[in-house]
């Protein structure tokens, strides 16, 4: 479903990405986990698009994002982002922040757009808030919304950036569950996240990344099992968050 091929990247002269290279299968969940500072938001927002990379390849869906032709807009409306400040539009309604980019972008009637939203409202618990604004809910209500909106677009993945990393700790679950069960939906996720709870649970692979680097990219088994088998740098991070 998504394949990096050696993915360097630049600000200026600082290389934030260095020859990444990793793939997610149809259903994997891949959680992507490292210190601050170690390319994981920038190695994300590359994926859909968001970010243009100098060296390396992606292919979404086999559509490769730097072959010429490819329709960057086309692509990333098919691949679900959700950030840590959620992102909603402030000055729109719920219903309105759940239809425009189904009616803008996928021109669907607003009759559809709206049964669509307010379907995936209603899985995400929020069905009775549909005409509030983002600044009337909370923050783990919000994120929910972020979701559904993503979700709305028929995404063929969703991509997480610390989705609950903004959030007081008692909205953390009400967050984690909607992702958990997404995932045990079949949904095909790539996660920038330290709940490794939530990596124990639903992930199939952790990838590590170190200073721009995948530096770890295994199995959740191989990753939780067996500390003797990972790197040093790895092993000091999951000591500390776990
Ligand atoms: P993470 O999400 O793992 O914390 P980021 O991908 O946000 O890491 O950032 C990786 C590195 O790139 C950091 O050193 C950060 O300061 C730098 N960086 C991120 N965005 C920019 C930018 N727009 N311009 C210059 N440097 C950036
Ligand atoms: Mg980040």
């Amino acid at each position: 479903m998504i394949e990096l091929k050696g993915v360097s990247k630049w600000y200026g002269s600082f290389q934030v990405l260095t020859d990444c290279t990793t793939s997610v299968e149809k259903k994997d969940v891949v959680v992507v986990c490292g210190p601050s500072g170690s390319g994981k938001s920038t190695l994300i927002k590359t994926v859909n698009g968001l970010e243009p990379f100098q060296k390396g390849d992606i292919v979404v869906n086999g559509t490769s994002l730097t072959a010429p032709g490819t329709d960057l807009p086309r692509l990333r409306s098919k691949v679900g982002m959700v950030f840590q400040h959620f992102e909603l539009f402030p000055h729109l309604s719920i219903t309105e922040n759940l239809t425009l980019a189904q009616i803008k972008v996928l021109g669907r009637s607003k009759d559809e757009a709206n049964e669509k939203g307010l379907k995936l409202l209603d899985r995400v618990g929020l069905k009775a808030h549909a005409n509030k604004f983002p600044g009337q809910l909370s923050g783990g209500q919000q994120q929910r919304v972020a979701i559904a909106r993503a979700l709305a677009m028929d995404p063929i993945v969703m991509l997480f950036d610390e989705p609950t990393s903004a959030l007081d700790p008692e909205m953390v679950n009400e967050v984690l569950d909607v992702m958990v069960q997404l995932a045990q939906e079949g949904m095909t996720m790539m996660v920038v996240t330290h709940e490794m709870g939530f990596a124990r649970k639903v992930a199939n692979r952790v990838i590590f990344m170190d200073a721009g680097k995948v530096v770890e990219d295994v199995s959740k088994d191989a990753f939780f099992g067996q500390p003797e088998a990972r790197c040093e740098r790895a092993r000091q991070f999951l000591s500390k968050i776990l």
